[in-house]
């Protein structure tokens, strides 16, 4: 990795109650180390360490620094890309997890590495309808949700339903066993915004009818529900707002980096939309979980803007894709969808100042761990395409 994460409070992680809590001998360890630097990072507990060539998990480490007040959670949407990756994490620092999702969007694939395993139970239900978990529970991590744009717009009366009606069962559990929640919420309750970066204070610029609403409105409604129970309440809530993120297990949902890597590897045109000038951000999904848990462990409700502050063109990304994978794939452009962001970026000063969090990850590097997941992922889809072009050669 280029960049070296600055030592923060090993203390963000301490609770009166703090336990190195293990339910499972032999579990995936995590720790806080890249090879690239060979740098173990202070503080950072509940970090794997991976070959950034390889893209591989790298031998576990002693699990001597893990600490959490958590013992048992429970995580909606946890079949789903951010969800399965924090189950993983958690379960791995000796959480019991209760994982719940109803599989719109979400895969059991991205489950594989848990399903069967002491400390995870996964719950097949859509938390739209009342849920009850039995015995205690420390907290409740709402992700359910479909996520990209062409999902949530296939699926707009679902999305709605779980940005409200979901939320406000999971709130309901949280409050139940008095456990603390936290929301997954989204840069989209910026809208396309007007100012940039972002900062937690400015309340965004939404089309409140448009394609687009069903997720950005679900998650402001989803945030003032958070704000209504922990203000009649006393709820312990904390709302992140998620800005785009990729790693491994993200799928071919339409979202532009599995996008561009999977038509840069198949060959194909990369699709850019509009003229490519619009703007993102793009957190590692390892940084992102790590962000998340600092805020979860931190006294501070919320909201906290959660990713990347790095900003790229969308067609600064495709060049990148384009080189990394050394693809023969030419831009083309497409019609810009309605209520597409111009830009979007991150001020992220309060993570930084809270919990001492930024991400570390350079893109480059997380796309080439990417690209790894993608290769296998996508292995016999690409040996076929590399077998029609071989043919194709013989012929000439
Ligand atoms: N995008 C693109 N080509 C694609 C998919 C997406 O140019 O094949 C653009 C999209 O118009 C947007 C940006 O990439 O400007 C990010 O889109 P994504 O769907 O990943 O998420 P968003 O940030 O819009 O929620």
């Amino acid at each position: 990795m280029r960049r070296t994460r600055p030592a923060c409070a090993s203390a963000r992680l301490s609770h009166p109650d703090s336990t190195n809590g293990s339910h499972e001998s032999g579990r995936s360890i995590w720790m806080g180390c890249f090879l690239g630097t060979g740098l173990g990072v202070p503080g950072l507990p509940y970090r794997f360490a991976f070959d950034t060539i390889t893209g591989k998990r790298m031998t576990s480490a002693p699990n001597n620094e893990k600490k959490t007040w958590m013992k048992r959670v429970v995580v909606s949407g946890s079949a789903g890309f951010l969800g399965s990756h924090l189950c993983e994490r958690l379960h791995g620092m000796g959480v019991e997890v209760i994982g719940v999702d109803n599989l719109l969007t979400g895969h059991m694939e991205n489950l594989s590495s848990l399903i069967g395993k002491e400390g995870f139970t996964f719950l097949h239900h859509n938390v739209v309808n009342y849920l009850h978990i039995s015995g205690e529970v420390d907290a409740v991590l709402h992700f359910a949700s479909a996520a990209s744009p062409p999902d949530y717009m296939d699926h707009p009366i679902q999305t709605l339903k779980v940005g409200a009606h979901g939320t406000v069962n999971m709130l309901g559990v949280a409050k139940a066993k008095g456990a603390r929640f936290l929301m997954a919420s989204t840069s989209e309750v910026y809208g396309d915004p007007q100012i940039s970066p972002q900062p937690e204070e400015y309340w965004g610029h939404v089309n409140p009818i448009g394609v687009r609403s069903v997720y950005d409105e679900a998650k402001r409604y989803a945030e003032a529900a958070c704000m209504a129970y922990h203000r009649t309440h006393g709820l312990d809530v904390r709302i992140a707002r998620i800005f785009n993120c990729y790693g491994p297990r993200l799928r071919r949902d339409g979202r532009v980096v599995p996008a561009f890597l999977h038509q840069a590897l198949m060959g194909n045109n990369i699709t850019v939309f509009g003229d490519g000038t619009q703007t993102r951000s793009f957190c590692y999904v390892d940084d992102l979980i790590d962000g998340l848990l600092g805020f979860l462990h931190c006294d501070y409700v919320g909201p906290v803007n959660v990713g990347n502050p790095e900003e790229y063109t969308v067609l600064e990304l495709a060049k990148i894709i384009v080189e990394l994978t050394d693809s023969v794939s030419e831009v083309v452009y497409r019609d810009l969808p309605a209520d597409d962001p111009k830009q979007r970026c991150p001020d992220i000063s309060k993570a930084k100042s809270l919990f001492g969090w930024e991400p570390n990850v350079d893109l480059r590097d997380g796309l080439t761990t990417t690209l790894q997941w993608f290769r296998a992922e996508f292995g016999r889809e690409l040996s076929e395409l590399d077998q029609r072009v071989a043919l194709q050669r013989k012929g000439q």
